[in-house]
Order: C-alpha cells, then sequence, then structure tokens
C-alpha cells in the first residue's frame, strides 16, 4: 500500500469510528472526536472541529503532523487535537484516541471521582478504579488548554500501564479512552459508559457498597488479558 492509499484507509477509519460514536449514543451535537495515527508516516488523522456528525465523511477527517499542522483537509482539526498529539507522543504504544462527553462518564467526571471497581463487568476490563485528574490550576486553563489537558492525564496516570488503564476522566470535563486502534478506543467509550452507568447506581442503592473482592477482580482480569488468558477464542 503506498502512502496515499494508507492515508485514505485511515482517514475511513477514523470516519468510521467517529460515527460508531454517535451511534452508539454517546454523542450530542457536535461534541466528541476520534483520533487514530499512523507512526510510520507521522500523521495524525482527527475529526474536524465543529462538523455535525451528519454532515461528516471520510473526506473531511483532518490529517496533522506532530506539531498540530494541518497537512491535508480544507477544515480546522478538532480544538482537541493538542489533547490527543499529547498522549500519542507520551505513550507509543497508542493507535487511536476518543473523547466523549457521554453522560454518565461526565457525571463521574464532574464529581471529580475516580471509579471503584464494584462488579466484573469493570473488572473484565480494567485491573482496578479507572482514574479521575485532579483540577487544572488557573496557569494551565490560562495558557495552552488543550495541551495541559493531556498533561494532565499524563501526571495522573504516572505509575499506571495505560496498556492496562486504557480510559481516563479528566475532573470537570469528560472521558478520555484509547486502544491500539481508533476501533478499540470507541469499544473503550461505550465500556466505560456501561461501567458508571452501573457504578452510580450500585452506589445510589447502596451508598456503602465496597469493592469487588480482590480476588475476584484478578480472576476476572487475568482471564481475559493476563499470560494465561482463556476468555473467548484463540487469535
Ligand atoms: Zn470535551
Amino acid at each position: 500500500m503506498n502512502q496515499h492509499q494508507k492515508l485514505k484507509e485511515l482517514k475511513l477509519r477514523v470516519y468510521q469510528a467517529n460515527m460508531q460514536l454517535e451511534q452508539r449514543g454517546l454523542i450530542l451535537y457536535t461534541f466528541g472526536n476520534v483520533s487514530a495515527i499512523d507512526r510510520e508516516l507521522q500523521v495524525i488523522a482527527i475529526k474536524p472541529s465543529g462538523v455535525p456528525y451528519s454532515n461528516l465523511s471520510a473526506d473531511s477527517i483532518v490529517l496533522v503532523d506532530f506539531q498540530n499542522r494541518v497537512i491535508e483537509g480544507n477544515l480546522r482539526p478538532s480544538s482537541d487535537t493538542k489533547t490527543h498529539l499529547c498522549l500519542y507522543q507520551a505513550y507509543p504504544e497508542l493507535g487511536g484516541i476518543a473523547h466523549t462527553h457521554s453522560t454518565y462518564a461526565s457525571i463521574w467526571a464532574q464529581a471529580k471521582r475516580s471509579i471503584p471497581c464494584f462488579g466484573t463487568t469493570h473488572a473484565d476490563h480494567i485491573d482496578g478504579e479507572i482514574p479521575c485528574t485532579e483540577d487544572l490550576s488557573s496557569k494551565q486553563i490560562q495558557g495552552d488548554y488543550e495541551l495541559e489537558t493531556g498533561h494532565q492525564i499524563v501526571k495522573r496516570l504516572k505509575g499506571l500501564s495505560p496498556k492496562k488503564v486504557e480510559m481516563i476522566l479528566v475532573a470537570s470535563h469528560g472521558p478520555f479512552t484509547w486502544g491500539p486502534t481508533p476501533e478499540k478506543a470507541v469499544f473503550n467509550s461505550v465500556i466505560l459508559e456501561e461501567i458508571c452507568k452501573t457504578a452510580l447506581y450500585t452506589s445510589l442503592l447502596n451508598p456503602k457498597s465496597v469493592t469487588i473482592q480482590e480476588e475476584l477482580l484478578k480472576k476476572h482480569f487475568e482471564r481475559k488479558h493476563g499470560s494465561n488468558a482463556y476468555y473467548g477464542q484463540p487469535s
């Protein structure tokens, strides 16, 4: 595949991933964005800024370089592009990133609460709590805000593996999720929303709810992600 075909394919995948977010009910109006990276070509494909999903097409996906300069496309890239770039640069294993303001994840983000692991649906995907960042400082808000949002995520993930923790809440804002591909990033946004919904109702039904037994958490995470994983079919 030549360079032109590779980038065309990347734009198509990013378009489809963005549409998935909307089809899964995680998006209102123009909120949210998905990107993907081609590390060999040092190019990121991302949703254009402020374009409704009904008007989106593979051709409207914007290509930017690592300095956030548009290299292909007539539209401005998502205003959150610098957050995406910051995460791609911090974590070489990332292939795709998704950002939404989905309802339940935003509720936890607005409450500035990390999500405790209450059950096996959560444990199937994350080995522990889903972190929430600290507040941005006044300097960060006044400065390069979107880049600083990325820095705040990196700061919170310190000591954690972005391969194991593929989702985070940005305080007072909403979730960012990622994965080796844009499709996995979107999948994680869908899963996160479900985890946030069930965790909220769990806390409401029993405010004294405690986290899942450590043994059960490990069992569920390891059977899907451990070295002896046995969930699903061998690939
Ligand atoms: Zn946002």
